[in-house]
């Protein structure tokens, strides 16, 4: 059936211009490629063995019921499957494109342990959402009742969103604070289009405005607005603004033109695809097109520079990291992705400077090998005294890993705890800070993570904020 369907879809994908009328043409495509995607959701779920230990559920970080929503979508119940999946996920669409399932639930699905190949969870689960979007399922947010009570949101990414999302069904009064232009967080600005479509972010937040949720954007809390003047106008404050501060290399020549930072690059781009002016993009600065590119690190963010500069058209892409495959950050998925793509990775080197007159021409490389393990029992990585070499270069990409800004300095308060390594101190469960009435979810907790664990943040924290201001009366009246 999925072949028969497959083979259509492929006949009229292929099928020359005719005298047909367009739209007519496009709407036959679309919807032989629905069955054609109802059918494969379907067969891939029903390859589900329902093994009763579900080790997929235990390692999503939502513990989304993914055996139950597999059987349903297998058996074409796609609605019921759509209201399970998102009774636990509040962007379901967003974590089925862009969780790394192979470290989460697919990873640990039975069938892909006796070698059969996982079930595509994060495919049906987007699919599944999809669906529910073009069908008209997906519900506007409608609180039963309205409440007196105002909370702040600072930082419009995924944990902010979530958490919005929650209290606003609640009936609470939601102000989401962020200093960009447009919401999303790193969902809008980092990730880049090819992984999450644009339109997909945009239209929750829509979702957002529509139900009552109120955006205060191009609002720089520590610049625009003071946290303590955030405080006064709300019953309580949820801290949702991510991890920011790039690492940086000390090396000869780091600063010299042509030397980017991943976050810079990549918000370019994704500023391009909205279609925004973007001078630094224009004049080349931040545009890979036609050059010789270096992309420094291992992790994701490495990953999704070079997969960006080989779309952008760039001459050659290299990828320079201090360890071996095996043993990088970066999920082994996306590293075959850039390979089939067109990148180099060059293992084991690391850069110890650069060459540059008026802006980069090189960098110089060291080969590294790697050493004893360290007290983590990771093999630290040693320099092989004598093997440098210069690779050439017109663009390189710093994508070396982010740290906290230093909020309670930048943003003047006093007494909000955080940690040595500067991520807000917050109780692992309710999410609250030193501070009374203050909360902290995301990135800016844990440092740097993934979308799916900021959704869990967003999602307990507005539990939290409720029980807080449940009680808050009986707290000023004592
Ligand atoms: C390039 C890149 C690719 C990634 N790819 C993936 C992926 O494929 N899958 C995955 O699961 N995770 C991925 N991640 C990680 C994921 O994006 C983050 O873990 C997640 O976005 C964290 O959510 P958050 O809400 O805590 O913070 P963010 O998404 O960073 O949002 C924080 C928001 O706070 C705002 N803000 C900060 N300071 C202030 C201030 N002073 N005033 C007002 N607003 C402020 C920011 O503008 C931002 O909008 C990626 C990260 C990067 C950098
Ligand atoms: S949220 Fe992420 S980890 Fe959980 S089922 Fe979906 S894709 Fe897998």
């Amino acid at each position: 059936m999925a072949k028969d369907r497959m083979l259509k879809f492929v006949t009229v994908a292929k099928q020359m211009p005719t005298k047909r009328d367009a739209a007519e043409r496009k709407h036959d495509f679309h919807e032989i490629y629905r069955e054609f995607a109802a059918d494969k959701a379907a067969e891939q779920a029903g390859r589900c063995s329902q093994c009763g230990v579900p080790y997929c559920q235990s390692h999503c970080p939502l513990h989304n019921n993914i055996p139950d929503w597999l059987r349903m979508t297998a058996e074409g119940r796609l609605q019921e499957a759509y209201q399970l999946s998102q009774s636990t996920n509040t962007f379901p669409e967003i974590c089925g494109r862009i969780c790394p399932q192979d470290r989460l639930c697919e990873g640990n699905c039975v069938i892909e342990q006796s070698g059969h190949g996982t079930v595509t969870i994060g495919a049906i689960e987007k699919y599944i959402t999809d669906t529910a979007w073009q069908e008209g399922w997906v519900e506007p947010i409608r609180p039963a009742q309205e409440r007196g009570e105002s909370v702040a949101i600072i930082g419009a990414g995924p944990a902010g969103l979530a958490a919005a999302d929650a209290l606003r069904r609640a009936g609470v009064q939601v102000t989401v604070y962020d200093r960009h232009d447009r919401a999303g967080g790193l969902l809008t600005y980092g990730i880049p289009g090819f992984k999450l479509e644009k339109e997909v972010v945009m239209r929750r937040i829509r979702q957002l405005e529509e139900g009552g949720v109120q955006f205060e954007l191009n609002c720089n809390v520590g610049q625009d607005i003071s946290f303590d003047a955030i405080r006064g106008k709300h019953d309580a404050v949820i801290i949702a603004t991510g991890v920011y501060k790039s690492r940086d290399l000390n090396v000869p020549n780091a600063t010299a033109p042509g030397i980017v930072r991943a976050i810079d690059y990549l918000t370019a781009s994704n500023r391009k695809s909205f279609g925004d002016e973007v001078p630094e993009f224009d004049s080349g600065e931040l545009n890979a097109e036609g050059k010789r590119v270096v992309v420094i690190g291992g992790g994701d963010t490495a990953m999704d520079c070079v997969r960006t500069a080989i779309r952008q058209g760039a001459k050659s892409v290299k990828c320079l990291y201090r360890r071996d495959r095996a043993n990088m950050p970066g999920s082994q998925r996306e590293v075959e992705n850039a390979e089939e793509e067109g990148v180099e990775f060059v293992w084991l080197t690391a850069p110890r400077g650069f060459v540059a007159e008026e802006r980069v021409e090189g960098v110089m490389v060291s080969q590294m090998r790697l050493g004893a393990p360290d007290a983590t029992g990771r093999r630290s990585p040693e320099v092989i005294e004598g093997a440098d070499y210069v690779e050439p270069a017109d663009l390189v990409i710093k994508a070396l890993g982010f740290e906290p800004e230093d909020l309670p300095r930048l943003w003047g308060v006093e007494g909000l705890d955080v940690t040595r390594w500067g991520t807000i101190r917050a109780d692992f469960r309710t999410h609250a800070t030193s501070l009374p009435g203050v909360f902290a979810v995301g990135d800016i907790v844990r440092g740097a993570s993934l979308v799916v664990w900021a959704i869990r943040d967003g999602r307990e924290v507005a539990e939290s904020v409720l029980d807080y201001l449940a009680d808050a009366p009986a707290i000023a009246a004592e």
